[in-house]
């Protein structure tokens, strides 16, 4: 965990200086210890909604036990921070340990360029794999070549087999392919990357929409989890990608990259429950192990200790 230690070292200092100017000369909360507090969260990047959720409840403490001091706020903030971030659920486990139940088990990932899609499946990959599953790659990104390039470079990374077809190719024909080889080879994970282009939502949402389609001809409910990679240092771009791919495609779990180094790391908090979706794994580092599966308490601790 010290990497994660590490990389919420920014988003640490920048909070707790908020929070303790928010309590400066102040021995119990009251209205304007709130107000105070509510502008530190809100430009730590919480976000304006979860910002109201938990200066709501703060307040509902407030108004119940009368009198609350400034010392016992950190532990309210803490608690109703732990509170409000989402489980992975048992039908998709984040652990890559966790027996997976499907077979293949299929995850799209999907997310706007430069976010550290690719890197991300790189890591997922080497983790699945050295928790002895065999995994199978799937470079659906035939928009951009460069994209299939860097793909082809994790798959060597991580040791394992990558099905690609050539530059412009229609993306659910790559997801075809890969999926039929996958259940061919009786390979335990199938990692499909997407093309990440904004720009036009509608067709973004035709072809994601497609090559879900098509898999789930091949294998029942597939895909299983579909995994939108955010660049957590982007702060409140990060919440403008969330909107467009959760209008676009079921998302079942998020991965937030990019934490290692930045001051935004109260996104983290904001995105998992604003769209109520759980952040499964978060990206502290460019190397193959620069990946963790999200821990809520760990990283609660990391924020507050
Ligand atoms: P893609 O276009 O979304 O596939 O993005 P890439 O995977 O190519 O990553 C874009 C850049 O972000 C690369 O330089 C990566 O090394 C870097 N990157 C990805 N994940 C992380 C991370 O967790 N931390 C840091 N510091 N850099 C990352």
């Amino acid at each position: 965990q010290d990497k994660l230690e590490d990389g919420l070292e920014k988003t640490r200092s920048g909070l707790f200086g908020k929070l303790s100017r928010a309590v400066a000369g102040k021995d119990t909360v009251d209205e304007e210890v709130l107000d105070n507090l509510e502008e530190a969260l809100v430009t730590s990047d919480v976000g304006v909604k979860t910002t109201v959720d938990i200066i709501g409840r703060i307040e509902a403490r407030v108004a119940e036990d009368k009198y609350v001091t400034t010392k016992e706020l950190q532990g309210l903030i803490r608690d109703e921070i732990a509170s409000l971030l989402l489980e992975s659920k048992p039908e998709r486990p984040a652990s890559f340990e966790a027996p997976l139940p499907n077979s293949p088990h299929v995850v799209m990932v999907v997310g706007v360029n430069g976010v550290g899609k690719t890197t991300s499946i790189g890591k997922i990959a080497h983790r699945y794999k050295a928790a002895g599953k065999s995994v199978l790659l799937g470079a659906a990104d035939t928009f951009r070549a460069a994209a299939t390039e860097q793909l082809v470079i994790w798959s060597e990374r991580a040791d394992v087999p990558i099905v690609k077809q050539y530059h412009g190719a229609d993306p659910a024909a790559v997801a075809y392919d890969t999926v039929a080889r996958a259940k061919a080879s009786g390979a335990d994970v199938v990692l499909i990357d997407t093309a990440g282009r904004l720009h036009n939502q509608i067709g973004l949402m035709n072809e994601l929409t497609k090559i879900k389609r098509v898999m789930d001809k091949q294998v029942d409910g597939a895909p299983h989890e579909v995994l939108l990679v955010l660049d957590a240092s982007t702060g409140q771009n990060a919440i403008r990608q969330a909107e467009a791919f959760t209008q676009a495609v079921d998302v079942t779990g998020l991965v937030l990259t990019k934490l290692d180094g930045t001051a935004k790391g109260g996104i983290v908090i904001g995105i998992s429950n604003e769209f109520q979706i759980p952040v499964k794994y978060i990206g502290v580092g460019e190397g193959m192990r620069d990946l963790q599966v999200f821990d809520r308490a760990a990283f609660v601790q990391a924020l507050f200790e």
